[in-house]
């Protein structure tokens, strides 16, 4: 697909919507000494933008030089956006207006069954969250647990299974079922990107940051200078399985020895509390039933000062301390945001990783290093896939296409031409 000119007048209505929303510029003259536009072009780059609903005055006048000029602000209510996000036991779906504030937010456990049935599931609980909205689906997001090929949205070569063995296969069109099912364009993007994605779109978020996502393992999501680094073959980020000792006994996932994950994945961490009992350790998780003895539980014990439990919790957190430092000088992010499950947001967990990570990183890259705990309703990936749909709609490319027509929903190439803005 040949690249828009920015010349172009829907590539120039695209610009000033993004001058709005981001604050940069939303009076008529800001816009147009902003996007380098003479007044009259700005003029009916304003309305072309007001005429799709995107935009509305705000009831604000801004002076500048004696005279009043009206602010511009996005409507949120021009349309709506839905984002699923398909976790390791649960599904969770969000709508959103066009200002990317959740409207509905909804989660339900769904222990993985298969790519059919857990889309057509997944399906269900949006239409259900859309049948009483009045106004239209312009997008939808997918957040997966898996990595996916961005461009065509179909899931990519899987790194391992999940705990019960089960995994994406290869090349399953996650993008075409959906947009087959519910006929809106969509965009589909691994768990752990759409986090990094949704930390940098925090305000004030620095442009090179990195988010660890722990769920099952322990993934992660890059962005470089302010954009998703995805890699050559969709994987990059694969924490999990960087080999933190290859000495090691502990057999990882991905069948090597020594990985990241088979310290600090829920699943090691939970086998590691079931050995502790079985040797008959002191540890007031031997008075649980077996099932019981979950990562939630072994943090919980470890928090209490249980000594096992708490040598469990401190290993986990030293392998992610090294992995990180050792990321950290490499990358040199400003900021690394640490979210998902419990571990993530234990303290003992959370001050044992920093102290192996300072002791261990070269201390320039970390002088002015920001480490973050994530949100615990982990709305980063939330707003990741919100602000992915979003900013592919408003793309010059995509609103250069659908923008004459009027409504997304109308554009048939949306759905499957490569997704490059
Ligand atoms: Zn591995």
């Amino acid at each position: 697909m040949p690249p828009i000119s920015p010349q172009e007048p829907w590539a120039q209505v695209s610009e000033v919507l993004r001058l709005i929303r981001s604050g940069e510029a939303q009076t008529r003259p800001e816009l147009a000494d902003a996007a380098g536009l003479g007044r009259n072009v700005i003029t009916l780059r304003i309305q072309a933008a007001e005429t799709l609903g995107l935009i509305q005055p705000s009831g604000e006048l801004r002076s500048r030089g004696g005279r009043a000029a009206e602010v511009w602000e996005v409507n949120p209510d021009a349309a709506r956006l839905l984002v699923g996000i398909i976790g390791a036991n649960q599904l969770r779906v969000v709508l959103a207006d066009l200002r990317l504030k959740p409207i509905a937010d909804h989660i339900v456990d769904w222990p993985y069954s298969g790519p059919e049935e857990t889309c057509e599931r997944m399906a269900q609980e949006m239409e259900a969250l859309l049948a009483d909205e009045p106004l239209p689906l312009w997008g939808v997001g997918i957040g997966m647990l898996a990595p996916v090929d961005f461009f065509t949205g179909r899931s990519a070569d899987p790194v391992t299974p999940t705990v019960a063995g089960q995994r994406w296969p290869r090349d399953f069109d996650v993008r075409r079922w959906f947009v087959r099912r519910l006929n809106t364009p969509v965009w589909v993007e691994s768990l752990s990107n759409l986090m990094a994605l949704g930390a940098a779109a925090e305000p004030g978020a620095p442009d090179d940051l990195i988010a660890i996502r722990m769920e099952l393992g322990v993934g992660s999501g890059i962005v470089s200078d302010g954009k998703v680094h995805r890699g050559a073959d969709w994987i990059a980020g694969e924490t999990n399985h960087i080999v933190v000792q290859p000495d090691s006994e502990r057999i990882c996932m991905c069948g090597r020895l020594g990985c990241l994950d088979a310290f600090a994945g829920a699943w090691a961490v939970e086998a590691d509390a079931h050995k502790a009992i079985a040797q008959g350790r002191p540890t007031v998780l031997a008075a649980k039933d077996q099932a019981e003895v979950d990562l939630d539980a072994i943090v919980d014990a470890a928090e209490s000062g249980d000594i096992p439990a708490a040598e469990i919790v401190l290993r986990a957190a030293d392998a992610l301390g090294r992995v990180l430092a050792a990321i950290v000088t490499w990358f040199n992010p400003r900021r690394v945001v640490i979210g998902g499950n419990a571990l993530a947001s234990s303290q003992l967990f959370h001050g044992a990783m920093s102290r192996t990570l300072y002791a261990v990183a070269l201390s320039a890259s970390v002088r002015q290093l920001e480490l973050r705990q994530g949100r615990s309703d982990h709305f980063e990936e939330v707003l990741g896939a919100l602000t992915m749909v979003r900013d592919a709609l408003f793309s010059q490319t995509f609103l250069s296409a659908w923008g004459p027509l009027g409504a997304p929903d109308r554009v048939d190439q949306l759905h499957t031409r490569e997704s490059q803005f």
